[in-house]
């Protein structure tokens, strides 16, 4: 990057904010992304660590005068490349925004800077006697502002749905660098178009988020975790949706099969309590009091009974509780080194039974596997494309697209949580007509006339 911009970021952000070699910079220039799919960062960039949403808005300003790009960047969590630079660019990384969490009792929210991560957020809240908040998305790492712009969805999101449903209120630098507050603490608000719905799910594109307010909600004194084994995925997807009618909402219903399990155990030598069967539900729940929580898992486990459960297991201390949750969290890192990518397809609920089995469908024509876990409750599976012989496979391009297809014939998307960034903007045709993509340009347009923020990101430029 040349010497004048990284002046210029010096005099704004101050010397010690600044980072300009390579070397110091390598930690900000790739996302999760898997390292055989993503694109390759462009490496003539600059990081800047502002302190505060003026000093990103002078930043901004600069960068619009001199046609620079600008990355914004915060846990580097992301799995859709969104956070990797493709032209020379200004990184502006948000982790010095991570002084406030404020909590409003009166209103039930809470006001967050955009560098706080997930974890810290959490840690805040969880020590509060009575108030929760259910946003347990993403990776721990991943900041809050990264959230809201991904509009991530995780394990908790079929009681209280995903990051959109919890916003109130933003505080964003647009693209042409003035700063304005979208929403508020405001349960209504019907005031023109809703430019804070439009913010959130953003991918980086629209404006950069420094300030969320979120909806905070009463804490359940009670949690209690159900497992069940099944023959056959058919009937372990089959029984979600019945549950669900049956007004039982549990705060998570995931699914793992055997090759997860299988994995997971051999990876980091956890013990998986239930012994047979090929697939496996996870139910979390949350209540009032031990009975009711006791009625709706005994309901739950009539229901998989139903479907012919092989075992239902309830894990009622919180000790068991953790030592479900925290096998289920180590999906990722078993898989890592066999990843080529891992897709997250969604469909209506009902329908998962069936994708389930298309997809086995078509791993089997490729003389593959494809692993599958997923957040059954809402319709969301992510199933694993992997290596062969450590290598990307040359079919992984033709398998990938006709499983997304599979989605799309069922009404899915292509995307339910990892977002379209820059390794899934090209199949925005199997989703969107072309007058859809039109107006999606158009909006993009009139926030960032001069297309710094992100390009790249969701569609080609
Ligand atoms: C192990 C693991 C588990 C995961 N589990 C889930 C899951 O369950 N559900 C789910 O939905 N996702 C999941 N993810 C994906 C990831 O955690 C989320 O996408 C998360 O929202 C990314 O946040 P981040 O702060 O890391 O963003 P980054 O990766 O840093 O950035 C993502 C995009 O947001 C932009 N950005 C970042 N901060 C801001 C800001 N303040 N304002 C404007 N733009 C910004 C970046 O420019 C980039 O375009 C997982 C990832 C991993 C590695």
């Amino acid at each position: 990057m040349n010497i004048e911009v990284i002046n210029k970021m010096k005099e704004i952000a101050g010397e010690d904010w600044v980072l300009s070699d390579l070397s110091q910079m390598a930690g900000y220039l790739y996302d999760e992304t898997e390292p055989t799919i993503r694109p390759k960062a462009n490496e003539d960039c600059i990081v800047v660590k502002p302190q505060n949403a003026l000093e990103i808005s002078e930043i901004i300003k600069y960068a619009n005068e001199k046609s620079i790009s600008v990355v914004p960047r915060g846990g580097g969590t992301g799995l859709s490349g969104a956070a990797i630079p493709l032209t020379p660019s200004i990184i502006i990384s948000l982790e010095r925004l991570n002084n406030t969490i404020e909590i409003d009792e009166e209103n039930l929210m809470v006001t967050v800077d955009c560098g706080v991560t997930l974890a810290a957020l959490i840690e805040k809240i969880d020590k509060h006697e009575s108030l929760f908040l259910p946003v347990h998305s993403g990776d721990d790492g991943a900041q809050i502002g990264g959230l809201v712009v991904e509009n991530a969805g995780g394990v908790r999101a079929v009681k209280h749905g995903i990051v959109r449903n919890h916003v109130k209120g933003l505080e964003v630098v647009l693209p042409t660098g003035e700063i304005v507050q979208m929403g508020g603490k405001l349960l209504k608000n019907n005031m023109g178009y809703d430019l804070m719905h439009l913010m959130i799910g953003s991918e980086g594109t629209l404006g950069i988020v420094t300030k969320v307010i979120f909806k905070l909600y009463s804490k359940m004194s009670n949690t209690m975790t159900l497992i069940a084994s099944f023959d056959n995925n058919k009937d372990a997807a089959s029984v979600v949706p019945r549950i669900l009618q049956q007004g039982i909402t549990p705060l998570a219903a995931e699914y793992l099969d055997k090759i997860n399990i299988e994995k997971i155990s051999e990876h980091t030598g956890l013990k998986w309590p239930l012994q047979d069967g090929n697939a496996f539900l996870i139910f979390i729940l949350d209540g009032e009091s031990e009975d009711e929580l006791f009625g709706k898992s005994e309901r739950i486990a009539e229901a998989c009974e139903s479907y012919n459960a092989l075992e239902c297991v309830i894990a009622e201390s919180s000790k068991e509780q953790r030592a479900i949750l925290e096998f289920r969290s180590k999906v990722y890192p078993a898989f890592c080194d066999e990843l080529v990518e891992t897709l997250d397809i969604a469909v209506a609920p009902s329908l998962i039974p069936d994708i389930i089995d298309d997809l086995t469908e078509i791993a089997k024509k490729y003389n593959t596997i494809t692993p599958i876990c997923g957040h059954v409750g809402d319709g969301n599976i992510h199933n694993m494309i992997l290596r062969v012989n450590g290598e990307k496979p040359p079919y992984f391009e033709e398998i990938k697209l006709e499983m997304l297809q599979t989605a799309m014939k069922y009404g899915g998307t292509v995307t339910a949580e990892h977002g379209t960034g820059k390794i899934k903007k090209k199949y925005m045709g199997l989703q969107y007509s072309d007058r859809e993509i039109e107006i999606m340009k158009g909006i993009k347009r009139v926030f960032d006339p001069h297309n710094i923020l992100c390009p790249g990101n969701i569609f080609d430029n």
